[in-house]
């Protein structure tokens, strides 16, 4: 078959995402895709796969994305007459201490969250299910009844089938050698088979990924490593439907297959393979067996199911995955190419994802916009630093080997660290700081006083910084409190367009006179939201825009790629040009005025405004907001001078017991205000009205913005969630997020955020309140609320306002 000189889209890759993706895009979109595979169908990663299937992810939408693979599996079939394999066996987990176990009952509790049914089963009911097994070291497991396993090839070929049903061309043996390029957009697919002309390219590679990507200057920071397991001769005694397992403190998976076992696992000191280019002929191949590396395993699978040691290993696979240093998968638009989507780095879960990844990447690729809450697995989540090669090995072998350990709350990697410090690093450091990693730049999280080691120490209970965060928080709630904010990722957005441009993205008015801030967020066009930022207005044509640190790349991106055409505005990341210290707390104004000879009341610089203050002979913006609800400022500082503006401002604060804060004390402060956090309270998935942030948008004032049309048929109808706040009655509770809530008794919506406030004396969460026929206030008062925490129902109580508010900020003096 000839290939086509055009197609509206191009896929790359024949694994099981690029022929998941062609067949929702032939199918759903009738599109006019064609696919390019080098070598043959799944000769990359997926034939080699052991075709586990797990559902279950820490994120809600990750979560859907999974339960769609299986109910596609299991279907797919019926349509194109190829059979996937599809078997649903259940999956154990098993606990052998007392923390892995608390870890499943969370999980538990986030299935329960998310329509799942988790049961939590004793040792002998394990062996009941699975009679091989030694069970004498369990505490318990949790058995999933929905998951099961099936063929990573022959799902991919059924998959491959229904594309071309619906349309789809499949050329195998051609290579993708580069592109045609107009700015940053490709025009012109290059491949040993000629060229063809389109609109869209789907970078579905696999491991190739990175280098498919560097041919059109994007970045896909994916590192292959060496995963192996074991096929075995038959065991007597092992029932065709046994359910998989994971074994992570044995850090071992098992599924029967053909009357033996695969077991493979995720060991500690994983190998990486190249860090260059990986070899297009790498097809159907595999690396040598390594059995002394896998002898870990071994051992530890013996232990777990003692016949094994009786009996033969049929073959050993050991195969190049690419895996992430985060531990999840690549999707969407690149930043750097504004046509080239990206379905890679699937961690060993690419057969559980194939079929949702698929569903969802065809999507986007053809609306240009994500159709659920897909950051967790957003290729915005990355920054420039993720260029380097060796940084993305050391974190992505580091993000493997943690793969089977106990995800303790807050627990934070060790490798790649310090890439990015403040200027004010090695100071915090004197004051005990113990740093947290974000994007690569160190964050003070907490400080140790003295007499405690600064480092954390991980439990599931309450952790070894809990009195000291409480400190922390009380110094601002009572005092004045100084946090390094450096890492706010900044923008200037200048030009005679500035304006319009943002206030077009903007569903706030941030088209306001020179000296204004402004707190927006920016709505996709179902009103969900994609960023929340503040706008500050610093002169006619230039306006200063600071957001999150994690969301310095997706939020610029977002902002850019929604800019209307002809508009005159430009854009600069100034992240590193500024640093930022957050003073708040109610003596603020105090040290503020202590070292500045500007006016700094609240008449001359009120509530959501900004001024340059000269300080220490340095021209600071000074933005009056705050994310802890308290009087304060942001003080942006030309970097250089931030550690001499910080010890102005410590001696200035000294009379008020002044002293650095960190983020997890900011965390606290935050959830007692309410304010929302995104990524989790508020997200693409939340319009501003369910969010509570209704005020915060200029639907009255009849201007057009992005967003307006889904919002204004969302305006007058009962909405069907509503964020509210949490506490448990009792106060010693540990909550994480992903807590179910209950409405009189019956499930009602879980947890986005969940931690304690200090100055209220509680565990604090926020949620949305669900209800199919509508919520608002009164249905929220109407109810009696419980929280499933850890598979246990609480009492709680909901909020409707902030459980702390020391009054209107914006007229407070
Ligand atoms: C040992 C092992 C066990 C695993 N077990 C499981 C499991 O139990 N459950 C699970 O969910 N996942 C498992 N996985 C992971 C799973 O195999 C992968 O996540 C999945 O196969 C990735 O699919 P893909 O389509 O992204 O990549 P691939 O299958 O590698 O497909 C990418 C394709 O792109 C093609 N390509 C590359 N460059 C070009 C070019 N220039 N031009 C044209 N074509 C090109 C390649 O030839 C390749 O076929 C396992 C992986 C390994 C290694």
């Amino acid at each position: 078959m000839a290939l086509p000189t055009h197609a509206q889209i191009v896929v790359i890759g024949g694994g099981i995402i690029g022929c998941s993706t062609a067949y929702h895009l032939a199918r759903d979109h009738h599109a006019d895709v064609v696919l390019l595979e080098q070598g043959k169908l799944t000769s990359g990663s997926t034939w080699h796969a052991a075709g586990l299937v797990g559902q279950l992810r820490s994120s809600a939408s990750i979560t859907q994305v999974l339960k769609y693979s299986v109910e596609l599996y299991k279907r797919l079939k019926e349509e194109t007459g190829l059979d996937t394999g599809w078997k649903m066996t259940g999956c154990l987990r098993l606990a052998t201490n007392e923390d892995r176990w608390t870890e499943f009952k969370r999980l538990a509790t986030t299935a329960g969250s998310f329509g799942m049914e988790m049961e939590l089963i004793s040792p002998a009911e394990v062996k009941k299910l699975w009679p091989l097994m030694d069970v004498s070291d369990l505490v318990g497991a949790s058995f999933l009844p929905t998951d099961g396993q099936a063929s990573p090839s022959d799902i991919t070929q059924s998959l491959a089938k229904g594309a071309r049903m619906a349309g789809a061309k499949i050329h195998e043996g051609v290579t993708v050698t580069g592109f045609e390029m107009d700015g940053n957009r490709i025009v012109a697919v290059k491949t040993t088979e000629g060229t063809i002309q389109c609109e869209t390219v789907v970078n579905c590679a696999g491991q190739w990924a990175r280098q498919i990507g560097a041919m059109a200057g994007i970045e896909v920071p994916l590192q292959p490593v060496k995963h192996q397991y074991i096929i075995t001769e038959k065991l007597a005694g092992l029932a065709t439907d046994a359910a998989t397992i994971r074994d992570p403190d044995r850090r071992t998976y098992f599924k029967e297959e053909v009357g033996g076992l695969v077991m493979g696992g995720y060991e500690p000191d994983p190998i990486a393979w190249t860090t260059g280019d990986v070899p297009g002929d790498f097809q159907f191949k595999l690396f040598d067996d390594d059995w002394d590396h896998f002898e870990q395993h071994l051992e530890q699978a013996i232990a777990r199911v003692p016949a094994l040691a009786e009996t033969g290993v049929r073959q050993m696979i050991n195969g190049p995955e690419s895996f992430t240093p985060d531990g999840n998968f690549i999707l969407g638009v690149a930043p750097e190419c504004a046509n080239m989507f990206v379905g890679a780095g699937f961690n060993a879960f690419g057969i559980a994802s194939g079929g949702g990844a698929g569903w969802v990447l065809a999507q986007w690729a053809v609306t240009g916009e994500a159709p659920m809450d897909l950051w967790v697995v957003d290729i915005r989540r990355f920054s420039a630093m993720h260029r380097n090669r060796e940084w993305v090995k050391e974190r992505t072998l580091e993000a493997y080997g943690k793969h089977y350990t106990v995800a303790f709350p807050h627990e934070e990697y060790q490798s790649g660290r310090g890439v990015i410090v403040s200027p004010l690093y090695e100071r915090l450091k004197a004051h005990g700081a113990v740093f947290g990693s974000k994007l690569g730049w160190e964050r003070p999280n907490w400080f140790a006083p003295q007499g405690v080691e600064p480092k954390d120490v991980y439990s599931m209970g309450r952790q070894n910084w809990f009195a000291a965060v409480g400190d922390e928080h009380r110094l601002v709630r009572e005092a004045v409190g100084i946090f390094d904010q450096s890492s706010f990722a900044k923008y200037e957005v200048s030009g005679a367009g500035a304006a319009e441009a943002l206030n077009w993205i903007a569903a706030n008015n941030v088209d306001r006179e020179v000296g204004r801030l402004t707190y927006t967020q920016m709505l996709n066009s179902r009103g969900g939201i994609e960023c929340d930022l503040t706008v500050s207005r610093l002169a006619e044509d230039l306006f200063y825009v600071v957001t999150g640190t994690g969301f310095r790349t997706h939020d610029l991106a977002w902002i850019k790629d929604h800019v209307p055409a002809g508009i005159d505005v430009s854009f600069t990341d100034v992240t590193e040009a500024f640093g930022t210290l957050s003073l708040m707390g109610p003596r603020s104004r105090d040290v503020l005025a202590a070292v500045t000879s500007t006016d700094v009341s609240n008449v001359a610089l009120p509530f959501g405004h900004v001024r340059v203050l000269p300080i220490a002979g340095h021209q600071v913006r000074a933005l009056r907001v705050t994310y802890v609800g308290e009087l304060g400022w942001e003080l942006h500082i030309p970097l250089a001078a931030t550690g001499e503006v910080f010890d102005v401002l410590m001696t200035a604060g000294e009379r008020f017991g002044i002293r650095p804060v960190g983020y997890r004390a900011l965390e606290s402060l935050r959830l007692e205000k309410g304010y929302r956090a995104w990524g989790s309270d508020i997200t693409p998935n939340d319009n501003p009205l369910e969010a509570g942030l209704g005020w915060a948008v200029k639907l009255k004032k009849g201007a057009p913005f992005m967003g307006r049309a889904a919002l204004e048929q969302q305006v007058g109808k009962p909405l069907k969630k509503q964020l509210a706040t949490f506490t448990t009655v009792r106060t010693d509770v540990v909550l994480v997020g992903r807590e179910t809530i209950l409405r009189n008794g019956a499930f009602a919506g879980y947890l986005t955020s969940g931690g304690f406030g200090y100055t209220v004396g509680k565990p604090i969460g926020l949620g949305y309140v669900r209800n199919a026929t509508g919520v608002d206030d009164a249905y929220l008062r109407d109810g009696s609320y419980e929280l499933v925490v850890a598979n246990e129902r609480l009492a709680a109580e909901l909020h409707l306002g902030p459980l702390y508010d020391p009054g209107n900020l914006k007229v407070k003096a």
